[in-house]
């Protein structure tokens, strides 16, 4: 008979043993969830199963405690919740503030956060003031029951290798993680867990930053992690010109989304928040079409996600080909008008 994972889970001594459980910030705006939280909920009831231990939402804003159902649906035991107005936008310092109160009053053993604009400012101010270790942009979650230690790994050295990195003195163990990379958990309707209400002390004339006006961005909102079906042009397009009429029409004719190579923006054809790879964003849609792009490892790591690979490049040699799956050796403005053709006769 096989041991319960939780059973083989060592018991740390001293100081550490005082840390238990796993935490993930459950990061939203105006009362909409990030879909990576959700996602990490389904990654943190893995390793909190593994360690025999609570998964909990950390859940800070003003009148947000309607989401609480829905984080216990997406596998939450336990929901901090901290309410204030001055909670209403995040700011580093009074979101800092209230999650290292957290920290030090329940002691987790393990903190997530999406590795988003958001989630990346709050856990470096965390980490710092606690004076903890924090593995930034991770892309896989374990744990070591031996040790009963964290492992996140990440890729380092430019995508060249993979690191799995451990944080053996301190505690808590903390992470930002790639959206997108982990399984967000089926929701179980009418699943219930417990809510702890933290008091929140926060007084405005003693913050040193105030939020003025919020300006939305103008311009197309661009969300290429949610996108299903996405059209990325690289330098193989050749000038701007080409790189709107090929890509922009392509993804007209399939009803999906534009990318690019960071050769593409630095080319300054489209801008960098169309960027997908290592220093873009991760996407995982249905079908990924690389126009002209090599495949370089950079930004193949973005990419890999993807349910099906369309590569179009006149070189048979190109690296894309190793990773696509459908892949075709010729000349983008050839092939992709007769494709454009196609897709607008059906
Ligand atoms: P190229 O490598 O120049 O490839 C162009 C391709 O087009 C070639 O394979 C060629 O055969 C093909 N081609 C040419 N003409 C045609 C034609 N007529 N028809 C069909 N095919 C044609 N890159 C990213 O994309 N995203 C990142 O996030 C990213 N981050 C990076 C981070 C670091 C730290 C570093 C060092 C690099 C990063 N890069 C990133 C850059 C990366 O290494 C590559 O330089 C870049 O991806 C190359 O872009 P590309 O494939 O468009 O261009």
């Amino acid at each position: 008979q096989q041991d319960k994972p939780a059973e083989k889970a060592v018991q740390l001594k001293g100081e550490l043993a005082a840390y238990q459980g796993v935490w993930v910030f459950i990061e939203q705006r105006e009362g909409i969830v990030a879909p990576v939280s959700l996602e990490l909920l389904g990654a943190g009831r893995q390793l909190a199963d593994k360690l025999g231990v609570e998964l909990c939402g950390v859940l800070l804003g003003d009148q947000v405690s309607g989401l609480v159902n829905m984080l216990y649906e997406y596998g939450a035991d336990k929901v901090y919740l901290a309410e204030h107005p001055l909670l209403h936008f995040y700011r580093t310092e009074t979101y800092m503030k209230i999650f290292v109160e957290l920290v030090q009053q329940y002691k987790p053993e393990i903190i997530l956060m999406g590795a988003t604009t958001t989630g990346r400012d709050l856990a470096g101010a965390v980490a710092t003031d606690l004076a903890t270790g924090l593995t930034a942009d991770c892309t896989g979650l374990d744990i070591d029951l031996e040790q009963r230690l964290l492992l996140a790994t990440r890729p380092a050295f430019g995508g060249n290798i993979m690191a799995t990195i451990l944080c053996k003195k301190h505690r808590p163990q903390m992470a930002t993680v790639r959206p997108k990379v982990m399984k967000m958990a089926a929701p179980v309707p009418g699943r219930r867990g417990e809510l702890i209400i933290s008091e929140v002390n926060l007084q405005e004339e003693k913050l040193l930053t105030k939020v003025l006006e919020i300006v939305k961005e103008q311009g197309e909102q661009v969300n290429l992690q949610e996108a299903e079906i996405i059209v990325a042009g690289g330098r193989g397009l050749g000038d701007r010109e080409n790189f709107r009429k090929l890509c922009f029409g392509l993804a007209e004719a399939i009803g999906g989304k534009v990318g690019a190579s960071r050769a593409a923006v630095e080319a300054g054809w489209i801008e960098q928040k169309y960027q997908v790879g290592q220093t873009g964003v991760t996407v995982a849609p249905k079908i990924y079409f690389a126009l002209g792009i090599s495949g370089a490892i950079q930004h193949l790591v973005g990419i890999r996600g993807s349910d099906i690979i369309i590569a179009i490049n006149s070189d048979p040699e190109a690296p894309i080909f190793k990773e696509c799956t459908y892949g075709i050796v010729g000349d983008v403005f050839t092939i992709v008008p007769l494709l454009i053709e196609q897709l607008k006769e059906k």
